[in-house]
């Protein structure tokens, strides 16, 4: 039998991440991986580079191993068909790596015991320790498995209740193949519904191509399309006899799996970590491999599912659930992001920017670092005023403000359906209709008393004055609403008044826990603010 402190299942960049750290803090860790290393993963093997600070590493360090690292200036975006758009940057704005190269050196650099080619199966309670496959007893068990990791299953019982990104890639050394893809410049083909998208990410001699989508239905038509255009527009000729590979995770945010359980915790993959914007997987299996070790640490030796929430709750913060668009809206969302793809300013600043590069690696190291910082202060009476404190309650004031602001917009385009989604489960409307609580009934009351007819007459809000206070999971918000008629001689100021409202976080988002609106104007219609 062998015995350690804490069995890491899969050694890829988000198990080596937390075995690496555990073992610096003097935690005996062992890694398993049913493959024998180095070993490839399906992956176009692009990073982002807040990556590098999270395994505290810099890169100049990486490229002085001799191997393959491409540095990334610029992007060439387009919906596939239309015209690109260039963006360029004047620093590094990413990197490119090989994944049989990058994974192997991460896990050679933890330093702790692999026992490879052996894919992990049963898992059994003994006291407060873990038997693993009859063969290794630990205390606890971190599943960094990837999308298919057996933790990952132990621990959710059923199957997922998402729906995976489903992807297909094919590396290769170029030998012959022509490709107009320059190293410093990926290139991103949007499909036309926005549903996914394709790549070509050149590496010095070799080139990743893929596609990944957020539905399987026709796959395989898209594949084929793609490949097809890749060769009509030259961007690599031959493409049609690639030997492609095929993988799939969850990129909805976390929570689509339970996250942890007594002596059992998820990262990366197996948790369901990738963002769903651009498909990054890498850089959150690195932050959360590093903050489930950072959690257990701080918690020295407690490890009961109660003592792991804090992690549970720093992931929902961090990844909250991705919003669906609802069906009929699809194309309508589409037809204007293929407008927006087409514009320089949305592509540099929103779709990379904020989307692909997520901000700075400063802001991205400072959230993982938050939550087991605070952790290991639980005990202190001081208020944390770390940095990591300070931008979170930054970023809370400013999804409450969009809060405030979609009220507005969704009441003056009669869409109580959006309208109601924005109050928590057991919010409250309180105004001049009355009061009601719950999104169904807020729902049903807005629609009898304002009327489910189209806004003909154009009437719109003014909202002001915000002042929100923000309190860990609970915030207050006070402001002003002003209602505007549009007439003949100009608009005019019809009614006005103000807004007292609790906040909740619930499920990562905020939302009303009770809204009162009040009216400092009298009349007949100052009601339904
Ligand atoms: C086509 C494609 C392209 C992608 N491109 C990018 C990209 O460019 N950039 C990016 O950031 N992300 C990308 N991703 C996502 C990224 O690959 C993953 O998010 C990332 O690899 C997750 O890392 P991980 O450590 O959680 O798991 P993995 O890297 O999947 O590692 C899991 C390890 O667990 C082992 N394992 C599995 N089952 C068992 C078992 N039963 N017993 C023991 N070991 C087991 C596996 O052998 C593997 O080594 C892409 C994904 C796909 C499918």
């Amino acid at each position: 039998m062998i015995r350690c402190d804490a069995l890491v299942v899969g050694g890829g960049p988000g198990g080596s991440t937390c075995a690496r750290r555990l073992r610096l803090a003097g935690w005996d860790v062992v890694v398993a991986d049913r493959a024998r290393f180095p070993r490839d993963k399906v992956c176009a093997g692009w990073i982002t580079p807040g990556v590098f600070p999270l395994l505290d590493l810099d890169p100049a360090e990486y490229r002085a191993t001799g191997l393959t690292m491409q540095e990334i200036t610029a992007f060439r975006t387009s919906v596939i068909g239309a015209s690109p758009v260039d963006t360029m940057y004047d620093h590094v704005a990413s990197y490119a790596i090989r994944r049989c190269e990058f994974d192997d050196f991460l896990l050679r650099r933890a330093q702790v015991r692999v026992l490879e080619n052996t894919a992990i199966t049963t898992f059994r309670r003994a006291g407060d320790r873990w038997i693993v496959n009859d063969t290794i007893d630990t205390g606890v068990v971190v599943g960094a498995g990837g999308h298919f990791c057996p933790v990952a299953r132990h621990l959710r019982g059923g199957t997922d209740t998402s729906d995976p990104v489903v992807a297909k890639e094919a590396e290769f050394r170029l030998d012959g193949r022509a490709s107009g893809t320059a190293g410093s410049t990926p290139e991103l083909f949007f499909c036309r519904d926005l549903e996914g998208y394709g790549w070509c990410v050149r590496k010095g001699d070799y080139l990743n191509v893929g596609i990944g989508r957020r539905t399987s239905a026709d796959f395989n038509d898209h594949v084929r399309d793609f490949m097809a255009f890749l060769e009509r527009t030259s961007t690599l000729s031959p493409a049609s006899d690639l030997k492609w590979r095929g993988h799939a995770y969850l990129a909805s945010g976390a929570g689509a799996r339970p996250l942890v359980a007594d002596g059992m915790l998820l990262v990366g993959d197996a948790a369901g970590l990738a963002y769903a914007e651009s498909g990054e997987g890498i850089g959150p299996a690195i932050e959360s491999g590093r903050l489930a070790a950072d959690t257990l640490i701080a918690l020295k030796g407690r490890s009961r599912a109660a003592d792991l929430q804090p992690y549970a709750k720093a992931l929902a913060r961090r990844h909250p659930r991705a919003r669906r668009t609802p069906a009929p809206l699809k194309p309508v969302f589409a037809a204007v992001g293929r407008l927006l793809l087409g514009s320089r300013a949305f592509t540099r600043h929103i779709m990379l920017n904020r989307w692909f590069l997520r901000a700075s690696s400063l802001l991205l190291a400072a959230s993982v670092l938050a939550p087991a910082a605070a952790l290991a202060q639980q005990s202190a009476a001081a208020p944390d005023k770390s940095v990591a404190t300070r931008l979170q309650r930054f970023e809370d004031k400013e999804e409450i403000q969009n809060l405030l602001l979609d009220y507005g917009r969704y009441l003056d385009n009669r869409d109580f359906a959006g309208y109601s989604s924005l109050f928590a489960k057991d919010g409250e409307w309180v105004g001049g209709f009355g009061s009601v609580t719950g999104p169904a009934n807020i729902k049903t009351f807005m629609e009898k008393n304002m009327g489910t007819q189209p806004n003909t007459a154009k009437n719109y809000h003014l909202l002001s004055n915000f002042v929100i206070t923000v309190n860990g999971d609970t915030a207050t918000a006070w402001s002003r609403w002003a209602f505007v008629v549009p007439g003949e001689r100009g608009a005019t100021i019809a009614q006005a008044g103000r807004y007292d409202d609790q906040l909740v976080r619930e499920n990562g988002r905020w939302k009303f826990k009770k809204r009162v609106a009040s009216n400092d104007t009298a009349g007949p219609a100052a009601r339904g603010k």
